[in-house]
């Protein structure tokens, strides 16, 4: 059974292959720059080789007859047919209140998408939903799925999701935490069960999701109980470009200081602010680990800011998990910055969480990085959303 994984943006659509009975990818790959001068297709198969294709690529449905086009070529394709593609599965970054368990795709679902989830994810949201569209043109027989990033969020407690304002904007607004990263919580705290040899039901877990956006989860018996995400993927840590956990008296007063408008506001605290905003050198870490070496103190203010508050993070979980038997790094930080894992976990030895630093050198790889005599696991898991979403939708179909 081939499955096939579809994350739309507004101007990209990333695909992925699936072979559910290996698990493996067959085949992956990105249209990029849907829309705009230089588009391009790059496409990986047979686990390696690559090929691109550039293509005028007008809007999501060329992009997919695109994707479609190289997964079925007889040179680089991996498929004959689309008859060959079971199932479709798509990912929705934030459907409200109103979608969050997997849902089968209809073209109702797709109207009410349009018209009541749009405002929890601006940004990520219509392309989804146009990669939707184009797949349901393309391929109208094909069952296909939507798995909602925040699904694995559901399981927070009020007290953990509700937010000090009047009650009134959570009924009004449906003002709340929602998370991010939900799919990648779920399959790194599943797959950190599985390779600790115990049943997510036995165990408390804390999932660091390090990368251009990062979170933090506190996983309870295999249900998430609290995330560092909140209402946007703007809450919780330091990131890339984002700033993370502000005092909200700031926002206003800057906006009356710099006459900022809202909009301006919003691109302020989620394109320039975070690692870049503080470093000024970048917003990848790789650039600001190098100027740190290099003596730049602001690059390395970033750095342990964003070691400090994943610190912080970590305990107040601990607090609320009432002890933790695993914490995981992953995505592109936590699984291959041995420095930046370093940095959260030193100091930490009084609360049972001891890194060994050999163990540690590991990039991209599952692997146990805690000293022998660390009462807590520390474990990196390269996260795998697409699998994930794939596995969600076979259920789903299959049912
Ligand atoms: P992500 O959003 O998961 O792609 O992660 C992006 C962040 O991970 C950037 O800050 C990168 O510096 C960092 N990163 C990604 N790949 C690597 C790598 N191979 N080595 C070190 N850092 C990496």
């Amino acid at each position: 059974m081939n499955i096939l994984v579809i994350n739309a943006g507004s101007s990209s659509l990333k695909y992925q292959l699936i072979d559910m009975t290996t698990e493996t990818a067959r085949a992956k790959g990105n249209v990029e720059r849907i829309g705009l001068e230089g588009s391009v297709l790059k496409h990986q198969y047979n686990g390696g080789d690559k090929v691109e294709i550039q293509e005028d690529v007008q809007d999501h449905l060329a992009a997919f007859k695109l994707v479609i086009r190289a997964i079925t070529d007889p040179e680089y394709g991996v498929i004959s047919d689309i008859s060959e593609i079971s199932a479709i599965g798509h990912r929705m970054v934030n459907g409200g209140e109103r979608f969050i368990d997997p849902v089968l795709l209809t073209d109702e679902i797709i109207e009410t998408m349009k018209a009541e989830v749009i405002e929890f994810a601006p940004l990520h949201n219509p392309g989804a939903i146009m990669g939707m569209e184009a797949c349901r043109k393309l391929m109208p027989d094909t069952p296909m799925v939507v798995v909602v990033d925040t699904e694995f969020f559901k399981t927070l407690p009020d007290y953990a999701y509700m937010y000090g304002l009047p009650y009134d904007v959570y009924e009004q607004y449906k003002i709340r935490r929602y998370g991010a990263h939900g799919t990648s919580h779920k399959y790194v705290s599943l797959r950190a069960a599985e390779i600790m040899g115990k049943a997510p039901k036995d165990l408390k877990l804390i999932t660091c999701h390090l990368g251009n956006g990062s979170s933090i989860s506190a996983v309870k018996y295999g249900k998430a109980i609290d995330t560092s995400m909140g209402f946007t993927p703007l809450e919780g840590l330091i990131m890339g470009t984002r700033s993370g956990d502000l005092d909200p008296a700031i926002v206003t007063y800057l906006m009356e200081k710099k006459s900022m408008s809202p909009a301006e506001m919003n691109d302020y605290l989620n394109k320039e602010s975070g690692i870049l905003g503080v470093s000024g050198v970048s917003s990848d870490l790789r650039d600001v680990e190098d100027a740190a070496n290099a003596g730049n103190k602001r690059a390395q203010l970033a750095i342990n800011m964003l070691c400090y508050r994943a610190k912080k993070y970590i305990g107040s979980y601990m607090a609320a998990l009432d002890g933790v038997d695993a914490i995981i790094f992953t995505a592109g930080i936590g699984e291959n910055n041995a420095t930046v894992r370093k940095c959260i976990c030193d100091g930490l030895d009084n609360m049972g969480i001891k890194l060994d630093e050999t163990k540690n050198k590991v990039r991209g790889k599952e692997a146990f990085i805690n000293a022998d005599d660390s009462r807590t696991k520390i474990i990196v898991v390269p996260t795998n959303e697409e699998l994930m979403i794939a596995r969600e939708t076979k259920a789903i179909v299959g049912a």
